[in-house]
């Protein structure tokens, strides 16, 4: 569970907000990457602009240099025809000396491959123009007009012999008239300087731009830029150190960045936390809550929804094999209408201790409510494991349970119901375990009982008795047969037993263990009781000579109202109480001993007298026997039968009337039905004799003439 939120929230919360922190830090720093290297591309670009505007400059001014030098009157009257080479001396040999302006000067004629006459470093300098400026002199030259009609200058940057070099040409002109000129024959002034290393970086420095180079065209290198000529053809390579802006703006608002963003993961990490936090109190609250709707508070089991949630989840594994043990505890009810409540509790609560400690985690311990409680078992052994748990169960239940210094006990039924192929659904299950618990419960209780598919039968039968008994009780329509007990010696009849008759007039015949089984279960024994003796009353009332014995269930006991509820319906028929006998059969007599003995000694001090009923079927101890006085003891039918069939039981039955002696009792043999048996009862000590070979259970009107024909 813990495990399950754990992942829930490193799914819902904590993943998303890492992502998250690590989708904004990549966005983050890629933009700021985008923008630095954006404005460090704008940069290099503006540098290359005004590196080609300085080298336009550079042409421009040398071509500004040369026009002032080439459009003078004095230049014309000596350059053209025969070169006045003093004057050329005088003019350009010194400035080319200092090569501040230009590093050398050039007469050129077009018709001519050699200079006219130049000067280089204070030197006569006449190369072969076409060789040294590899042939882009001429077409310096083609760009300026051909007419001569008016001054005019071009300028380019050309690889020359020497290196590259800024070269400006212009037509030798006059100013004046008085000059003329052969214009076939024109001429031009070159000036020429070099880009030397150290220049370049000097017009470098007039721009602001670090270490400008310049280098042949050709081999362009990273981070060099070509320069085009007006052609657009290359006529050298720039490189520079770029400023990159962009760099140390990335380098501040990386900074920045991420120090917000480190914030940030310390808030979203905070939130995170809080998150966690909340998620599993709630976890652990959920599963708290979870835990009370599939526990009973009072003892911590499983309860009904638990069980009910397991099955479903076991049906639909394939192939398992489920069976549950469902009790119902007898005699509860009892503890705790004589005790508190508390002690109710408490009694359950131990009950609930002995269910762990039989099981030993073997089966999933329910507490349906109540006094109910279900054991789920699993596997091949399930059913087997369900029998053996009833087993220990109701051992552990036979021994009294020590309230406040009274003992107590509580008896179980056990119903157990399962499937080892086709699944039941969790409904139909417990329906079958309920139903084969209701078996256990009147087949004598403390048993249990595996469902078969005939209990739905005889349960929906059942409940048509309980239906049907209901309207018997109301109508006091229920007959009342008498069967005449005789004395052993002389034969005269001295009692009679009312035994309880389905009546007649009913469509169908129900024996009366059934019917008295049934309204055991369904709560209209105390009712069915009071009616059977009120009639026995009324008829004995006619027979003032004979005893009256009448069977009263341990149910009945169990009613507190039970004493002043019997006593009432004898004196409300004027009998006199000294006449009754109340017959209790051994095998259930009370768990609650001093309960029955008080209940026995107010029946008595009222003049009624008790028996035991069904003796040597049950197996009480004559200890546990001893604790109730008894004033007759009836020896049941079974015991009886076997007087004549052998010595062996003569020798039980001679015991067994041994032990009622010693109780001090009267004893009565029931179920005689043969002559031989007779004299054995007798020699071994029987008072009475009750059976169908003196009487078999008769209407009272039958009685009336039996007695009046006496
Ligand atoms: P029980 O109290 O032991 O009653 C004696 C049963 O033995 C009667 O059966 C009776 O008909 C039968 N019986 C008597 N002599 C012979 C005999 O020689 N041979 C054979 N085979 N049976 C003989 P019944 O009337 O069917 O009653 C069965 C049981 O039903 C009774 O056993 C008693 O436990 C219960 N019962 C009957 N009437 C009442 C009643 O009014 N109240 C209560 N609480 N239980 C009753
Ligand atoms: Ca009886
Ligand atoms: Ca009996």
């Amino acid at each position: 569970m813990r495990a399950f939120y754990n992942w829930k929230f490193a799914l819902t919360i904590a993943l998303p907000l890492v992502l998250a922190s690590v989708a904004v830090s990549i966005l983050t720093f890629d933009l700021i990457g985008r923008v630095s290297t954006g404005s460090n591309i704008e940069d290099h670009q503006r540098t290359r602009e005004i590196v080609s505007s300085a080298l336009d400059a550079v042409q421009q001014q040398l071509a500004n240099n040369v026009a002032d030098n080439a459009y003078w009157d004095d230049a014309a009257r000596n350059l053209y025809g025969e070169v006045n080479e003093d004057w050329v001396s005088q003019t350009w040999r010194d400035s080319s000396e200092g090569g501040v302006i230009y590093d050398f000067a050039l007469v050129v004629d077009r018709g001519l491959p050699e200079a006219v006459t130049g000067y280089r470093k204070g030197m006569a300098f006449k190369p072969v123009t076409t060789d040294y400026f590899s042939g882009k002199l001429d077409l310096l030259l083609d760009r300026l007009p051909q007419d001569f009609a008016a001054p005019a200058t071009k300028s380019a940057i050309i690889n020359t012999k020497d290196g590259l070099a800024v070269v400006a040409a212009s037509p030798i002109l006059s100013t004046s008239a008085d000059v003329v000129i052969d214009a076939a024959k024109p001429r031009f002034l070159v000036f020429v300087k070099f880009l030397t290393p150290e220049y370049v970086k000097s017009i470098g420095s007039q721009y602001v731009l670090q270490d400008l180079k310049l280098s042949l065209p050709g081999t362009l290198e990273d981070d060099s830029e070509a320069m085009y000529d007006w052609q657009g053809v290359a006529f050298a390579n720039a490189q520079w150190a770029d400023r990159r802006p962009g760099d140390a703006a990335r380098a501040a608002v990386t900074r920045k960045a991420a120090l917000t963003l480190g914030f940030m993961a310390l808030v979203m990490f905070g939130v995170g936390f809080l998150c966690w936090r909340l998620i599993r109190a709630i976890a652990q609250r959920e599963q708290e809550a979870r835990n009370e709707a599939l526990h009973d508070t009072l003892t911590g089991l499983s309860n009904r929804a638990a069980l009910h949630e397991e099955i479903e989840r076991l049906s639909k594994l394939p192939g398992t094999t489920a069976f549950v043990a469902f009790a119902d505890l007898d005699g509860f009810k009892e503890v705790n209408d004589t005790y508190d409540h508390a002690t109710g509790d408490w009694l359950i609560r131990v009950v609930a201790e002995g269910l762990r400690h039989l099981t030993k985690n073997q089966g999933m311990v329910c507490r349906l409510g109540g006094d109910e409680f279900v054991v789920l078992f699993t596997g091949k052994d399930a059913e087997k494991q369900s029998c053996q748990f009833a087993r220990h169960f109701i051992e552990f239940l036979r021994v009294p349970f020590d309230l406040e210094g009274r003992q107590a006990s509580v008896g179980v039924s056990i119903g157990i119901a399962g499937w080892s192929d086709a699944a039941l659904e969790s409904h139909e299950l417990m329906r079958r375990a309920d139903i084969a618990m209701y078996k256990a419960k009147t087949t004598g209780k403390n048993r249990y009982c595996v469902y078969l598919p005939s209990f739905d039968s005889e349960r929906v039968e059942n409940l048509d008795i309980a239906q049907e008994l209901r309207e018997i009780i109301a109508t006091r329509t229920l007959d009342v047969a008498y069967q005449p007990v005789v004395d052993a010696s002389t034969r005269q009849i001295v009692s009679v037993e009312a035994l309880a008759r389905w009546p007649l007039t009913s469509p169908r015949k129900i024996t009366p263990d059934r019917f008295i089984r049934v309204a055991e279960t369904c709560g209209l024994i105390d009712d069915l009781g009071d009616l059977i003796l009120a009639k026995a009353c009324a008829d004995a009332s006619r027979w003032p000579k004979l005893r009256l014995a009448v069977n009263v269930s341990t149910v009945q006991l169990k009613n507190p109202k039970f004493v002043q509820r019997t006593l009432g319906t004898i004196a409300a028929s004027g009998i006199d109480p000294a006449r009754i006998e109340i017959e209790i059969t051994e095998t259930t007599l009370m768990d609650d001993v001093p309960k029955a003995q008080e209940i026995f000694a107010a029946l008595r001090a009222a003049g009624l007298r008790i028996a035991l009923d069904d003796f040597g079927t049950g197996y009480s101890s004559i200890g546990y026997l001893r604790q109730f006085k008894f004033d007759r003891i009836k020896i049941d039918r079974s015991l009886v039968d076997q007087v004549i069939s052998g010595s062996a039981e003569q020798h039980i039955v001679q015991g067994t009337m041994l032990m009622a002696a010693g109780l001090t009792a009267a004893v009565t043999a029931e179920g005689v039905e043969h002559e031989e048996q007779i004299n054995v009862l007798r020699l071994t000590g029987c008072h009475e004799l009750q059976g169908f070979l003196f009487y078999k259970p008769m209407p009272a009107a039958e009685i009336s003439t039996i007695l009046d024909a006496a």
